[in-house]
């Protein structure tokens, strides 16, 4: 049996008082690994190692060049690594391998654009006509505490401490109590291509009463970013204000997905059947409502449909699989919470539905009126919401209408159009006419319950770091 321990201080260690938590593979229902059981006296072993190595070592103080030669030796190793890394999230979560492998590329990719990014924005000048000039430098904040989901373990995690790291700041980490063993193995990794010891620290446990309350409360934490859902999000931005320090919460999600009558149909069917089926529907971004106006209704369903029900349903470590397990029987007990509400709220089934083990199968919901549970709920499942729509107006008002707002898809051939919709979309992200592609430069984030603060690019570069102001005096006579 696999074992997955803490990584505090460049050594992997187990907890102090010797507890281990079984790691269950979704897929067969039974336990692959062993993984230590932290609790609030490791969280302040890997504080402490954070903070010294913040306080009195080398990666603050090295440079951009040398970090980035250094987290480009990383991410080398990650692609060297990528299988191991991809099969340890399949083995945690039951993500279909492809689909890992894929994660594991933008993970590596995460590592190497924000120390590019770094590299090329470390300082902004601003010459003045007053016979002054000034800069800015942007030095690291701290030591950040990242707390990641288990629906993209390794991604999540590279997508907060990858910029972390790259403006100098020292990272614990403590990914979700369900998904631990990809962050173990890259904190290995990090450790083998020259990122010191204490600069990226792993601590594993759950949330409440545990390892990520004593995280979040801690008084020598500098930056707190949190992805996961919306309550938890609400009790942590509360722990960081007691401590007055910046949080980037990256909440839940019920994306809105637009069909318009003039959209392209079979490029519209792909992404609708990717946006709520792949990775389970365990997406904060997935499309799980879909509107479809009402002259295209009866054509889009049918092939809709039957792109649905022809996904590959398998083994997640078959390369061919494309739609796995839920990936744990917790959670599958709430997804299929929601099958008993569709008739109560007025909604019919289509297609779909639990099946063996801890499998739904791809699920499609018709007629359900805009207040059913199923329409407005984050499910987190592989379970669409589908409803008709007439006009422009009608259709964004209705994809307005929950708390949340993190992103939203609009199929269209009408740029016009296009233009107009993106605009008044309550979303942080809106793609047109494609799903998932994202620029790293780009802000990423969410309104109302969806999150607070942005990530990516400078965005990343404002939260991470504490930007300082030199303004000189020039003198103009020569001495
Ligand atoms: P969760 O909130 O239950 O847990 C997320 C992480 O927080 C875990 O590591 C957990 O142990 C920890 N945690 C839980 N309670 C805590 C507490 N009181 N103090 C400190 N840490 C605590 O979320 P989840 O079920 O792991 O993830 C699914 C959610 O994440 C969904 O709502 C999804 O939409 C959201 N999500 C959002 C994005 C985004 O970018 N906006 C991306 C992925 C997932």
């Amino acid at each position: 049996m696999e074992l997955f321990q803490h990584v505090i201080g460049g050594s992997e260690v187990p907890s102090i008082d010797g507890q281990t938590m079984p790691d269950i593979d979704p897929y067969t229902q039974e336990q692959w690994a062993d993984v230590a059981l932290g609790g609030p006296a490791d969280a302040d072993k890997a504080v402490a190692a954070a903070r010294d190595a913040f306080d009195n070592g080398l990666w603050p103080r090295m440079g951009f060049d040398k970090r980035h030669k250094i987290l480009h030796a990383f991410a080398d190793l990650m692609d060297e690594h990528a299988h191991e890394l991809a099969m340890a999230d399949t083995r945690d979560m039951g993500k279909p391998i492809t689909q890992a492998l894929h994660d594991a590329a933008r993970s590596s990719w995460n590592v190497r654009f924000f120390a590019d990014h770094a590299l090329m924005s470390m300082a902004d000048t601003y010459p003045m006509d007053s016979g002054h000039h000034a800069y800015s430098t942007y030095g690291p904040a701290g030591v950040v505490v990242a707390i990641s989901p288990w629906n993209f373990p390794l991604m999540m995690s590279s997508w907060k401490v990858a910029p972390a790291l790259a403006w100098g700041n020292t990272v614990v980490l403590k990914p979700a109590e369900d998904t631990p063993a990809s962050a173990t193995i890259w904190a290995r990794l990090a450790l083998e291509a020259g990122i010191p010891p204490g600069v990226l620290n792993v601590v594993h446990g759950f949330g409440p009463d545990s390892v990520g309350e004593a995280l979040t409360h801690h008084p020598d934490v500098d930056r707190i970013t949190f992805t996961g859902e919306s309550g938890t999000g609400k009790i942590i931005s509360a722990a960081a204000a007691a401590n007055l320090i910046p949080v980037s919460l990256e909440l839940g999600g019920k994306g809105a997905n637009i069909v318009f009558d003039d959209a392209d149909i079979d490029n519209a069917v792909n992404w609708a059947v990717q946006a709520i089926f792949r990775n389970a529907g365990q997406v904060c971004l997935a499309g799980s409502r879909l509107f479809v106006q009402n002259r295209i209704y009866d054509e889009f369903m049918s092939r809709y449909k039957t792109a649905a029900e022809n996904m590959l349903v398998g083994d997640p470590k078959d390369p061919k699989t494309e739609f796995g397990p839920l990936a744990s029987a917790e959670h599958h007990k709430k997804v299929t919470s929601y099958f008993s509400t569709v008739k109560e709220d007025g909604g019919r089934i289509l297609t779909g539905g639990p099946t063996e083990g801890l499998y739904v199968s791809p699920t499609i919901i018709v007629d359900a009126p805009a207040s059913a549970r199923v329409c407005r709920e984050e499910i987190f499942g592989p379970v669409v919401a589908v409803q008709r729509f007439d006009s422009e107006s009608e259709v964004v008002r209705e994809a307005n209408s929950t708390p949340y707002g993190l992103n939203a898809m609009v199929f269209t051939e009408n740029l016009s159009r296009a233009h107009r919709v993106a605009e008044n979309l309550k979303a942080g992200t809106v793609w047109v006419n494609c799903f998932f592609i994202r620029d790293l430069r780009a802000p990423f984030g969410g309104v109302g319950d969806s999150g607070v603060g942005r990530e990516g690019g400078n965005f990343s570069r404002e939260f991470f770091t504490e930007p300082k102001a030199v303004v000189m005096q020039i003198n103009r006579k020569e001495d």
